[in-house]
């Protein structure tokens, strides 16, 4: 009888050890994240408006134009216009840096292999800003970090953190979409306001 209440103690340890090591196992699994540029760690649409507004004296605001890309949002005849702002040189270069996501990111770095992923080859140009624009607001993230690509359906790990249907759509692993005005509609995925509500979720 002492024997068998000796071994029920023992397996129960035993268990209690498994859990924990469980647990703590979870804790540590390093996560590849991949991470968007546009509308995500930088203002983009913020950026299109604000020069927008300034070149036509007008006065868009992102909550005029939810569920729309900025070219939907102006009359038809500004929209070739517009559209020629991302071919600007130093138009990604002044960008401005989403609120705590300097913070969050450099958190996430410590525990996990994050990785910053731009379809920038849709604008060649931008290549050279976006890297520099890097260097200055997100000096943590190396350039072995950076992966300035084409088509994001290659990239393959456990997290995207993307604003565009396009991309977040063919990845395999778990998809965050990061709120901007155009993508207010869509509804297929988990979804992020803000980097506040990253932490949340992540660290
Ligand atoms: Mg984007």
């Amino acid at each position: 009888m002492e024997q068998k209440g000796r071994l029920c103690l023992s397996f129960c340890k035993f268990l209690w050890f498994v859990l924990v090591f469980a647990v703590l196992h979870q804790k540590k699994r390093i996560m590849t994240i991949f991470v968007d540029m546009d509308e995500v760690i930088a203002d983009t649409y913020g950026a299109h408006l604000e020069l927008y507004n300034m070149e036509f004296n007008a006065q868009l605001k992102p909550e005029d134009c939810q569920g729309k890309g900025v070219r939907q949002c102006v009359p038809e005849q500004h929209r070739p216009l517009v559209k020629e702002y991302t071919s600007r040189n130093g138009f990604f270069r002044n960008l401005k840096v989403f609120p705590d996501s300097q913070e969050v990111l450099r958190e996430l770095c410590k525990d996990h292999e994050v990785y910053i992923a731009s379809a920038a080859m849709e604008y060649p140009n931008s290549l050279r800003d976006k890297s520099d624009w890097l260097d200055e607001h997100f000096p943590f993230i190396p350039w072995q970090k950076r992966i300035l690509c084409g088509d994001k359906f290659i990239l393959k790990g456990d997290l995207l953190i993307d604003d565009h249907y396009r991309n977040l759509k063919p990845f395999e692993g778990r998809k965050i979409m990061f709120t901007s005005p155009h993508n207010i509609d869509v509804t297929e995925f988990e979804r992020v306001d803000n980097w506040r509500e990253i932490a949340d979720k992540l660290l």
